[in-house]
């Protein structure tokens, strides 16, 4: 099968969180499986070009409808670490994707619609006709319902067009101009509830809703999060679409690639270790403490990997950080926001630890340093508001690092209690909360610490039951190939 993934992000050269992985990932899977699979990126200025190997224009003079005009773009092709990828990038005078940053700008919705119609203009001009098209949250939500009212009449007749909702919280909700500017002219007949109507501001577009609508399949991230977003307010108002929808709806759990987050065989981390060599895992645990000043003491580390989101309970991170000090363990965290408060925040937070020597707080993006925490760390705390999939916790049990997480979305599918769980000891692999509170933090928190120290053996047991885990892409691979020919019949 031909499939063309477009998409905002693509791990590991333009990444902001897990959507990045699950386009290299799934890419990847389907390869393996034997499909041919091509990805459509913007052209960033701030992407990480050294994992683009042979980088080529293709096409010089792309020509891209906008509203009146025609935008002139170039494409460029290369590989990511094997994978084939198309970058488009308009020449234009408001620099859409020359900008420092991937988001956060007031004229994204603009940007993205620009680079859903550029991707559909690009498959038509270099005649590309795949069998299914994938395409992933807001930022590409237009893509069908641009192939099936303008494209399909201009000869794109083949594809079928799967889309996955990676999270609802951003659905791309903006102006009806934005459907002037791709050429969608009777905006009238999309600013309609049973099309692109906002379902909160009914003189507002929803680009995600428009995603759901004109696809022929709807996927999210965990099946726990399928049910959620259709049954509470976690669908931001699209539940009752998603469930007028629901013959064409479902949870696939995301994987992680095996290649990239694996123990046994990572580049970024000194001491290489599997379950039969769980005690290299201590050399790099040295070494984390040597790279980021902490003290070598007997305690745990406990850590936080992620965006500062408040989807992520930015308050209980911030409780786990003291409640961590104040109970002799060490606690480290790595990660950055777009939004300036929730960076200063946590620079001041910074500062005020910074003596520390039981603590480091890395604000930015650094994927070899998450690398090294994946690998040093004894925990890692998850204690998200809501969370589609969740791919920290799938990549710490791979690392043997005891995820501790709420009760919500794939965590829930994902990580099953030490002490609670229905499931027989072997089948359990980390600690569960359910209240989005101090106390419920603390609930697991105060479990898990307690194991370390006086159950040392129990707590290499939950290690290495969550390594044993498979949540690799073999499993998600097969039902997207299954959704695939579904829709395709
Ligand atoms: P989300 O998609 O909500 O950001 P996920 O858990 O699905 O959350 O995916 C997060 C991915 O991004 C993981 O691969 C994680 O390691 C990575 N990540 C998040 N923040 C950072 C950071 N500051 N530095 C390095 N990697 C990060």
């Amino acid at each position: 099968m031909f499939i063309v993934m477009i998409a905002s992000e693509c791990a590991p050269v333009a990444k902001v969180g897990g959507l990045a992985d699950v386009i290299y990932g799934l890419s990847r899977e389907l390869e393996i499986r034997g499909n041919d699979v091509e990805i459509i990126l913007p052209k960033y200025d701030c992407m990480r070009y050294e994992h683009i190997y042979g980088l080529q224009k293709v096409l010089h003079d792309l020509w891209v409808p906008f509203y009146d005009q025609k935008v002139h773009c170039s494409v460029f092709f290369g590989f990511v670490h094997q994978r084939k990828c198309f970058f488009i990038e308009p020449h234009s005078e408001r620099y859409l994707f020359d900008r420092g940053l991937y988001y956060g700008h007031h004229d994204d919705a603009e940007r993205f619609a620009f680079f859903c119609r550029a991707s559909l203009e690009f498959m038509m001009r270099t005649e590309k006709h795949p069998e299914i098209i994938h395409c992933h949250d807001w930022q590409t939500g237009l893509v069908p319902v641009l192939l099936f009212d303008i494209y399909k009449y201009l000869g794109m007749t083949h594809p079928r067009v799967c889309y996955t909702l990676h999270n609802l919280k951003h659905q791309g909700v903006t102006g009806e101009f934005i459907l002037r500017e791709v050429g969608l002219d009777n905006t009238g007949h999309y600013l309609n509830q049973d099309r692109l109507q906002d379902n909160f501001n009914s003189s507002a577009i929803n680009l995600m809703k428009g995603g759901i609508v004109y696809s022929n399949f709807v996927t999210t991230v965990s099946p726990q999060y399928a049910n959620e977003i259709m049954t509470t307010d976690q669908g931001f108002g699209l539940g009752h679409t998603l469930y007028e929808h629901r013959n064409k709806f479902g949870g696939v759990l995301n994987g992680i690639d095996y290649d990239f987050w694996n123990s046994e065989i990572d580049r970024n981390i000194p001491y290489n270790y599997g379950i039969d060599s769980l005690d290299y895992k201590f050399g790099n645990k040295d070494e984390l403490r040597q790279r980021l000043l902490l003290r070598r003491d007997f305690k745990p580390i406990i850590a936080y990997i992620g965006r500062l989101d408040h989807q992520k309970g930015l308050h209980l991170i911030k409780h786990a950080i003291f409640y961590a000090l104040k109970n002799s363990c060490q606690f480290v965290l790595l990660g950055s926001s777009t939004d300036h408060d929730v960076n200063d925040y946590f620079w001041q937070l910074k500062r005020q630890l910074n003596d520390n020597p039981d603590c480091h707080l890395e604000i930015g993006f650094n994927e070899e340093l998450a690398h090294l925490i994946y690998a040093g760390a004894d925990m890692m705390i998850i204690p998200s508001l809501f969370e589609p999939c969740g791919l920290t916790q799938l990549i710490a049990m791979k690392y043997g690092t005891i995820p501790i997480v709420r009760n919500t979305g794939g965590l829930s599918d994902t990580v099953f209690d030490a002490d609670t769980a229905n499931k027989p000891f072997h089948e359990r692999n980390g600690y569960v909360f359910d209240h989005f509170n101090e106390e419920g933090l603390e609930s697991a928190l105060h479990r898990a610490i307690g194991m370390w120290y006086s159950h040392p053996a129990l707590f290499r047991e939950l290690m290495i039951n969550g390594m044993k885990y498979d949540y690799s892409w073999n499993s998600p691979g097969k039902h997207y190939v299954n959704i695939y020919n579904y829709i395709r019949e």
